[in-house]
């Protein structure tokens, strides 16, 4: 079976440490990590289903892992290939798109690096240029994760935070990092020649897990609190709009805000960690997590 390093860019204290890594929008952080660890985690799932497995030393919402312990133990374990997962920034606010770094002389990094171009595309997402930047020494380009990793690798950056139109989708639209990730699968099942297995084909027992809990949101300004939530809790955020649409029972629903009306045709359990207001229902969550 192929194993993949799957990296998260950064670490729960990068922003707070360095003040970079993240987006200030109207007086709120979000951070970079954060997205990064729900494209991993939803990376992982996929992974399974397909017969690719993982390892990972960053994990979500845990303090930074250094670059060269995150390349050691790649180069330690001999994983197949390396993904890790970003999301950009510039100061010039309609520079938008996701592009993929791979190492310039590194033919089997160069071939992910083009498999993901095109599982990105197909996904309806735009490139920054033509998607592709080759990695060099003394350039900017020039990344520790693919630089100093022995086997194939390539760091994707999901758009960037600093538009508004990719701040949406990294911020603020759940399905997006969930598509990222489907995109990621699709290409890493090409490169190892494996048949992609979707969600909508299997009814396994993981995927019954999967919705044994689930967090719901009321409106965006919960989202960061319900998403840091369900990367705890591991699994998947709605908000009350695709909630409705979604046919599945969930058997444990943590409700992140507003009213418990309705949702008990959705759920055996209501969690309701819903305050007055958005603080409220911040601290609601935290007690929830015990910390
Ligand atoms: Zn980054």
């Amino acid at each position: 079976m192929p194993t993949i390093g799957n990296d998260i860019g950064h670490g729960s204290d990068t922003f707070d440490r360095s003040g970079g890594k993240g987006v200030i929008v109207n007086g709120k952080v979000y951070e970079e990590h954060s997205f990064n660890s729900r494209v991993a985690v939803a990376l992982a799932k996929h992974l399974k289903r397909c017969g690719i497995g993982e390892k990972r030393i960053q994990q979500p919402n845990k303090p930074e892992v250094s670059l060269s312990r995150r390349t050691d133990l790649y180069n330690a374990e001999n994983v197949d290939a390396v993904l890790s997962n970003h999301a950009n920034a510039n100061s010039n606010k309609s520079v938008k798109g996701i592009c993929v770094f791979a190492w310039h002389n590194h033919p089997e990094s160069q071939r992910l690096q083009k498999l993901l171009i095109e599982e990105y595309e197909k996904m309806g997402f735009d490139t920054h240029g033509n998607g592709d930047h080759e990695s060099e020494i003394g350039s900017w380009t020039d990344l520790h994760i693919v630089r100093e990793t022995k086997m194939t690798a390539c760091l994707i950056e999901n758009g960037f935070m600093t538009n508004p139109e990719d701040f949406k989708k990294i911020f603020l639209t759940p399905s997006y990092a969930e598509k990222c990730a489907e995109a990621q699968a699709r290409a890493l099942c090409r490169f190892f020649n494996k048949k992609y297995i979707s969600v909508a084909s299997t009814h396994s027992e993981e995927e019954e897990e999967m919705i044994k809990k689930a967090v719901v949101v009321y409106s965006d300004a919960d989202l960061s609190v319900g998403y840091d939530l369900a990367n705890e809790k591991k699994c998947a955020v709605y908000n009350r709009k695709s909630l409705a649409n979604e046919e599945l029972t969930i058997n444990e629903l943590m409700v992140v805000g507003g009213p418990n009306d309705g949702l008990e045709k959705k759920t055996n359990r209501v969690i309701d960690l819903s305050g007055s207001n958005r603080w409220e229902t911040r601290k609601k969550v935290i007690s929830y997590l015990g910390k």
